[in-house]
């Protein structure tokens, strides 16, 4: 059964309740952590710092370790490409804005984070030679962070609680949680709490690059094994003209296949630099992630001059690739959109009272692979934990 089809059959379930109250939650009413209880959290992406900020709200003693140098996880961007950021994993926000503060999770604070829709009637797409509207392309509800990202929101609202707590180039090995406390080994040492929430990457999972000992229950093991990563990359070109619409589309089933998009990656933004976005996953990365650079700029100019005239060649100043299955600790983009919603519920669930997982493959299975998910999984498990 795939999203679409657990969201209808939530609806004829749930009517009149909410999705959760229809299938249960992981939220229960006891507390599970008690006073001088301390929680490690593995991963400083989107779910990690949202679980750590919510639990410092309520002072609980919490560590991040984070295998990379820096957080942000598949948030990352790059401010040296252009005279805004550039997102080189998340980009759009796919909810309404009503999610920030939602993470934020203190009515005192108003988030001034910019964004934007599509407007339908000035903007549209080429697909396949032909025009058509923003909505084919499949982009209505979302929007596009104004001179800013989702790891703007998360370094202006939620790090700067959190940061002190975040031990960087710690790659975990291990978690051991056989006794009363969990024991996490890493690459540069060992560290014990009363509890544990994973967030890793799926994926990272998938390739063994974290023992559980004991190793988790097969039927969590099974939903691990089981559950499809898509492939991922993105580009960014920078042309001395723009000759491109909003959107350029291929001929790719974003329910199967994956998706292949151009887009104006200046959209909405305050600048004068032309700058188109390339995103690609599952089988929409085949033609770029296998090529040289050289190779991968000439295909994508040729791909665009056959569309446009020549005018991708005429007008190229630089671009920027970033290849999401090599990155380290991703190894992937995300689950795919139509993996089954029951894995993806299994993926959420704790392992007894110490072992929890967060992050936007371990959701109830409603949602999955974006940042909101990411970080409402994070919300789940920390109710769950404060009762
Ligand atoms: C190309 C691309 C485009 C996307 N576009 C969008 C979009 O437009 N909108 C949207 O909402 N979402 C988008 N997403 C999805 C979004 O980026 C993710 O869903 C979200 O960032 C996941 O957050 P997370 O915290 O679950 O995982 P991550 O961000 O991956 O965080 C996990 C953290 O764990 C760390 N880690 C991994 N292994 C270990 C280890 N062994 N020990 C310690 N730490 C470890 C990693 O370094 C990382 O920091 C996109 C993703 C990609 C790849």
């Amino acid at each position: 059964m795939t999203r679409n089809e657990f969201v209808q059959l939530c609806g004829i379930l749930g009517v009149g309740l909410p999705i959760q109250a229809a299938f249960g939650s992981c939220s229960k009413d006891e507390p599970i952590l008690e006073a001088s209880d301390t929680v490690i959290i593995i991963g400083a992406g989107a779910a990690g710092l949202s679980a750590a900020y919510l639990l410092r709200q309520r002072r609980v003693d919490v560590q991040i370790l984070e295998a990379a140098s820096h957080y942000g996880g598949r948030m990352i961007r790059t401010t040296d490409f252009a005279d805004f950021p550039i997102p080189l994993g998340a980009e759009w926000l796919h909810v309404e804005r009503g999610v920030f503060d939602e993470i934020v999770n203190d009515p005192s604070t108003t988030v001034s984070i910019h964004t934007t829709p599509y407007d339908p009637n000035m903007d549209y797409g080429v697909f396949e030679g032909r025009r058509v509207s923003v909505a084919d392309i499949g982009f209505t509800i979302d929007q596009k962070f104004v001179n800013a990202t989702w790891y703007d929101f998360f370094e202006a609202y939620i790090t700067p609680f959190v940061r002190d707590r975040i031990s960087y180039g710690q790659i975990v090995k291990t978690i051991d949680y056989s006794g009363e406390q969990v024991i996490v080994q890493t690459t540069n040492g060992e560290f014990s709490a009363n509890r544990v929430i994973v967030t890793v990457p799926v994926k990272m999972l998938q390739k063994g690059t974290i023992a559980f000992i004991p190793e988790l229950p097969s039927e969590k093991q099974d939903a691990i094994n089981n559950v499809t990563v898509w492939d991922g990359c993105k580009a960014f070109i920078e042309f001395s003209e723009k000759f491109y619409p909003t959107f350029i589309g291929f001929d790719i089933t974003p329910e199967t296949d994956g998706q292949k998009l151009y887009y104006d990656a200046a959209y909405g933004q305050n600048t004068a630099q032309n700058i188109l976005g390339l995103f690609a996953v599952g089988t929409g990365t085949l033609p770029y992630v296998n090529l040289s650079d050289d190779n991968l700029l000439d295909y994508m100019l040729t791909e665009l001059d056959a569309l446009f005239d020549g005018q991708a060649s005429a007008n190229y100043v630089k671009h920027l690739f970033q290849n999401w299955n090599e990155a380290p600790f991703a190894n992937g983009a995300y689950l795919v959109d139509h993996e089954d919603w029951r894995r993806v519920r299994t993926l959420g669930e704790s392992v007894g009272n110490q072992l929890f997982f967060a992050g936007d493959a371990y959701t109830t299975g409603e949602d999955w692979s974006s940042v909101h998910a990411a970080a409402r999984s994070a919300k789940r498990v920390v109710e769950a934990l404060l009762g």
